[in-house]
């Protein structure tokens, strides 16, 4: 039987007279077919139109494409398909099929997709993620598992510790591979990725495809079939942006007359640091609105707390930091705020990429300081327009702050408290079984909780000698 793609990429002539279409076209058969068109999914999105059959073919796949296009059934069902047909194979200790995400929030959503399409099907699951108990993390892996879905920080840690091994690993997805780079991951990835299989079918997913990305691809995948949804770092049509110039003083009673229209419905606040983040919610909530927070300082419950609300629609308000917001599929949202603009141009387009989904209208506001104005020059150069003016407040004077809230201390939320007293989980230290020594300066331990620096700023700046015990990690891994 021969299978050919039409130029629809989406039905197969099978020989005879019948024709496939939808998800069968590209392969997927029996319970995950089954499952796929419970979860709603009849029609393949453009990149699982691309990107799945060259996977069921052993391919390695390269795919730009953004949170929102489908990626994550894209890599999940030929995984899931595969590990039907070969039936149960577990070793102790070990994961077949492996999916590095940069933040947890991400993970525990392909985690909750993959559990849907897999419906029905014998194949087992499980999180390994910073800032949650490590202990039952080491107990649900020790019988081993299909599919591990981790974020690079905490595998290291259970690798590391002989906890979990990896080189029955078969398949390795990495999603969000930009994100990666940019919270400094990028070391344990390739580290991971040369301790699995070395015949393994490797996925690679990024939103943009900056050079260090480039050369991660060329590293990790053999002979990729590239695939591409969104033309890169192109703000979605269906957005309408503006900006507002407010000085940073004033920008909390910008803020919250904005949030008095009822018409903001679902609102989620973007902030360059998680200090920041705290004080716009502090703020807001002085101000009368109930509002949740996500950051890096936020325990892995509190988090997944604050997204529940905000999904469910018991609070509207929702503020974020670029990384804890990373890859979030939050369905409906109305409007992005940015309350500052991010250090990096390309932010503002994940930013905004939040509203405006599946058809919907979404309205995306910044509201910027005159400092920012470079900043704001920067983003205009990257989607290629010029931000229409909502408002200007630059020529009225600064509002009177409430002398009661004067002597207010204001202490930034972290609720992270490991019993090893480290924010991220990790051990303080490690025996070396050759995945590394402790790391002193990794992402994201230490990170101080009143800091103002960028949530994922890349805390080492100084000699990598230390940070590797004395070792420079090989260049490329794989
Ligand atoms: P993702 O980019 O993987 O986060 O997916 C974005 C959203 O699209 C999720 O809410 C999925 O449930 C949904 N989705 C993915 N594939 C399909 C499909 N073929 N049909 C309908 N919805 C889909």
């Amino acid at each position: 039987m021969t299978n050919e793609n039409t130029s629809a990429g989406n039905t197969i002539s099978t020989g005879n007279t019948a024709e496939l279409t939808g998800f069968a076209a590209l392969g997927i058969t029996g319970a995950l077919l089954k499952a796929t068109h419970g979860a709603g999914f009849t029609e393949p999105k453009p990149i699982q139109t691309q990107a799945i059959p060259p996977q069921m073919e052993g391919r390695d796949i390269f795919g730009i494409a953004q949170t929102g296009s489908g990626k994550t059934a894209a890599f999940a069902l030929p995984i899931l398909s595969k590990i039907i047909a070969l039936g149960t194979k577990r070793r102790a200790k070990t994961t077949r099929a492996l999916i590095l995400a940069p933040t947890r929030e991400l993970a525990v959503q392909i985690e909750d997709t993959i559990k849907i399409l897999a419906k029905g099907a014998h194949v087992s699951t499980a999180l390994v993620l910073g800032g949650v108990s490590r202990f039952s993390q080491v107990k649900k892996v020790a019988p081993g598992v299909d599919i591990l879905i981790a974020t690079p920080g905490r595998l290291t840690d259970l690798v590391r510790e002989g906890d979990l091994i990896l080189s029955d690993t078969k398949w390795l997805v990495l999603d969000e591979g930009d994100r990666m780079l940019d919270m400094g991951f990028i070391n344990d990835v390739k580290r991971i990725a040369k301790a699995t299989a070395p015949d393994r079918q490797t996925v690679l997913f990024s939103a943009t495809m900056p050079n260090e990305i480039a050369e991660l691809a060329k590293g990790l995948l053999k002979n990729p079939i590239r695939v591409e949804v969104a033309p890169q770092s192109t703000a979605a049509a269906e957005i309408v942006q503006g900006v507002v110039f407010a000085r940073t003083k004033q920008k909390r009673q910008v803020l919250s007359t904005m949030l008095a229209d009822e018409a903001m419905k679902s609102v989620i606040i973007f902030s360059r640091t998680k200090h920041g983040a705290d004080r716009v919610t502090k703020d807001l909530e002085r101000d009368g609105f109930k509002a949740a927070v996500i950051h890096g300082n936020k325990s892995q419950n509190a988090r997944q707390k604050a997204l529940n609300d905000f999904r469910e629609g018991s609070v509207r308000i929702l503020v974020a930091t670029d990384i804890a917001a990373r890859g979030i599929d939050v369905p409906g949202i109305s409007h992005v705020v940015n309350f500052d603009l991010p250090d990096e141009a390309e932010s503002y387009v994940h930013r905004i990429g939040r509203t405006g989904r599946n058809g919907m209208d979404g309205i995306a506001i910044t509201l910027c300081d005159p400092s920012e104005n470079s900043k704001l020059r920067q983003v205009e150069r990257i989607i290629r327009s010029k931000l229409p003016i909502v408002a200007d407040h630059l020529g009225s004077p600064d509002p009177v702050r409430n002398p009661a809230e004067k002597n207010e201390r204001f202490e930034p939320a972290n609720d992270r408290n490991d019993r090893n007293g480290r924010r991220d989980g990790r051990r303080p230290g490690g025996q070396n079984n050759g995945f590394g020594k402790k790391r002193f300066g990794d992402k994201p331990a230490f990170a101080g909780a009143g800091e103002r620096k960028p949530e994922g700023a890349k805390p080492f700046k100084g000699n990598n000698k230390r940070r590797f015990g004395g070792k420079r990690p090989a260049a490329r891994a794989a």
